[in-house]
């Protein structure tokens, strides 16, 4: 034989609601460090596809969109096997997508279909999705086809504090939260690590409707580093996470929050 030996197949990662926001700054990352990347987007396909084109711009050996709703949970497996049929392998699962609250709702005033829209998508499909994923991460590292595979989940400080205007949305996170360790505990003998990337306030269409009140908060103090999170600082994490080099950790939370989880006096 001669020549040189074909190109190693390029490590795999999934990102649920990479299209925009924090999971397409997770996306941008993760192709820059050499990741194929397969962007789960729910309606915005044109979001979706600009998102491809910088991926692939930032060094993405190859990124493919996905229309799937992570709330569904058939819908969640659907994605789950068209990503293994177009790269028949998956290194790393970032559980990212997520929706606020249609409203923001006093506690006395919450509803039950804005607890079950936010527990559905933000909480319910992951949880089922990563169960599928778990299991086709166990098959792909016993079959020696990925050697160190890894799932994320992308939570936030609303896991830990106590919004009285969004209690669906805390928690779900303070669920996932525990999704994250729980899937850690369970996957770790399998040799899958399992990490919580627990964002502070990131500046995303999320957060839009209520930018300038937050604007004065930050600059008030409300994190020790007094600037709003972008995509970007989460995508880093995420990829110094895909970097493997916390090969003797798991279930670590990872706060991106400019230390605003930090308590002083
Ligand atoms: P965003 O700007 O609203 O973007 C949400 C992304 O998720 C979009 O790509 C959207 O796709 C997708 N998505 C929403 N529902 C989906 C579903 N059911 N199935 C598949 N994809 C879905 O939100 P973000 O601020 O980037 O937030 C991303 C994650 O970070 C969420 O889990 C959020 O809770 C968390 N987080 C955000 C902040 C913050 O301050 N922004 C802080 C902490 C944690 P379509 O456009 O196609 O709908």
């Amino acid at each position: 034989m001669t020549g040189s030996p074909p190109p190693a197949p390029s490590r795999v990662a999934v990102v649920t609601g990479g299209s925009r926001g924090i999971g397409r700054g997770i996306v941008a990352e993760l192709a820059a460090i050499g990741y194929s990347v397969a962007i789960n987007y729910r309606e915005d396909h044109a979001a979706a596809e600009a998102c491809r084109r910088e991926a692939e711009a930032r060094g993405a050996p190859t990124a493919s969109t996905f229309r799937a709703d992570v709330a569904g949970l058939a819908d969640g497996r659907r994605l789950l096997g068209e990503v293994l049929a177009r790269f028949g392998r998956i290194d790393l699962w970032v559980n990212n997508a997520g929706v606020a609250p249609a409203a923001r709702l006093d506690l006395l005033e919450a509803t039950p279909e804005s607890w079950d829209r936010v527990l559905g998508t933000n909480l319910r499909g992951p949880f089922f999705l990563t169960q599928a994923v778990a299991s086709e991460l166990i098959r792909l590292r016993e079959g020696g086809i990925v050697p160190d595979p890894q799932v994320v989940f992308i939570t936030s400080v609303s896991s830990a504090f106590a919004s009285v205007n969004r209690a669906d949305y805390c928690v779900a996170k303070a669920g996932l939260s525990m999704v994250a360790q729980l899937f850690a505990a369970r996957l770790a003998p399998h040799g899958i690590r399992v990490y919580e990337v627990r964002p502070g306030i990131i500046d995303t269409d999320m957060t839009r409707p209520v930018h300038d009140a937050y604007s004065e908060r930050l600059a008030a103090g409300l994190a020790p580093i007094r600037r709003w999170g972008t995509p970007e600082d989460v995508g880093r994490a995420v990829a110094a996470l895909a970097a493997g080099s916390l090969g003797y950790s798991t279930g670590e939370v990872i706060h991106v929050d400019g230390g605003m989880h930090l308590r002083t006096l």
